[in-house]
């Protein structure tokens, strides 16, 4: 039996190229992307100016696969939690937030990590394998279809380290920013690493706007050391220097994302370390409130948490704290936070 392949793993050209390969009409993919990416269909079956006999070629050649959803939970601030399942029965999550002037998805790259750092559930519950670039997609055009509404922001901060399945991902943001697929704006697309030296080198020669988030959570290596794992084959040092040459290449402003564990990683002492190794680095910090998950680690009291905030803007970082987005839906959901872009 002829394996299926799924149209949402193909970005424009590929699909073309697929098609003329097929020997079906080329020029038909702009068509089949605007039902799948703007009609949000999901069979070849309601695309009505098509041919029939090209819909019945395309059923026979292809597929067009979307997760199932499993829950759907909603907070009393607009944030959806949706959990999917693949048909392997792999099962991740994405969140959809909501604020006055847009609406964000979050979404994962991978089922489970590898990368094990200490805090995060996704890393304690092990790794299941990448998702292809389709199932990328998919959360986004699941939540389109389940709420209705079009997103504008994409950040890569679900389940899985983006950087460890590069060309998957990369091969979705084609399709995101694409304008005969979702036409997401370039700048409203957010990677976030764990500090993957290597997917920094790639990122900084793509031909590409996107957002670069760097998770630091802790300004020294004998602390970050013991709550991520990956520390140990890419040190600050060699991490920093990474972005530095990123900087370099894109000019553009990168985010660091700085977990406050209490008694952990928030005292002055590791302010003042964190202002001295961010030095020549144009960037924001994201402050982020921790997301308690049973794994021993505390959240800062949010007075110490305002107070490192202070610090860090009182010596000329651009920080700005996090601010939750559907505490209600929590309990579920051991990796996702909610906050703002
Ligand atoms: N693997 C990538 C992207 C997914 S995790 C990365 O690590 O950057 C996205 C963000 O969520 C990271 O900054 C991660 O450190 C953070 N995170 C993980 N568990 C968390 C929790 N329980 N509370 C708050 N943030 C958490
Ligand atoms: Fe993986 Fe990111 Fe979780 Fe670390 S924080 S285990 S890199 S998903």
């Amino acid at each position: 039996m002829r394996i299926l392949e799924n149209v949402l793993d193909y970005d424009y050209q590929g699909f073309r190229s697929k098609l003329e390969r097929e020997k079906l009409e080329p020029y038909r993919a702009t068509q089949i992307f605007d039902w799948i990416y703007k009609k949000k269909a999901t069979s070849f079956a309601v695309m009505t100016n098509l041919s029939k006999k090209l819909r019945e070629s395309l059923n026979r050649r292809f597929e067009l696969k979307f997760p199932e959803l499993v829950t759907r939970v909603e907070s009393k601030d607009g944030t959806v939690k949706f959990l999917w399942k693949y048909a392997d029965g792999s099962t991740v999550e994405s969140v959809l937030l909501r604020y006055s002037d847009r609406i964000s998805a979050c979404i994962s790259s991978q089922v489970g990590c590898v990368l094990k750092c200490k805090f995060c559930a996704t890393g304690r519950s092990g790794f299941v394998r990448d998702l292809t670039s389709g199932e990328i997609l998919a959360q986004i055009l699941g939540m389109e279809k389940s709420e209705n509404e079009r997103i504008g922001n994409v950040v890569f901060m679900g389940m899985g380290e983006p950087m460890l399945n590069y060309d998957e991902m990369m091969r979705s943001i084609h399709v995101m920013v694409d304008p005969k697929a979702l036409k997401i704006s370039q700048r409203r697309i957010s990677i976030s690493t764990s500090g993957i030296v290597d997917g920094i080198e790639r990122l900084a020669n793509e031909p590409l706007d996107i957002v670069l988030s760097v998770s630091l959570h802790a300004p020294i290596d004998e602390k970050r050391v013991k709550i991520m794992p990956i520390d140990q084959k890419y040190p600050l040092a060699v991490l920093l220097e990474s972005i530095k040459n990123y900087q370099a290449i894109k000019g553009k402003r990168v985010t660091f994302e700085y977990i406050l564990f209490d008694e952990f990683n928030d005292s002055v002492e590791d302010a003042k370390k964190l202002i001295e190794i961010l030095e020549g680095i144009k960037c924001n910090v994201n402050l982020i409130p921790y997301n308690e998950t049973g794994m021993g680690f505390k959240r800062t009291p949010s007075e110490k948490a305002r107070k490192f905030e202070s610090f860090l803007k009182s010596h000329g970082i651009e920080a700005v704290m996090r601010i939750e987005k559907g505490s209600d839906i929590d309990a579920a959901c051991g990796q996702l936070r909610r906050r703002t872009l």
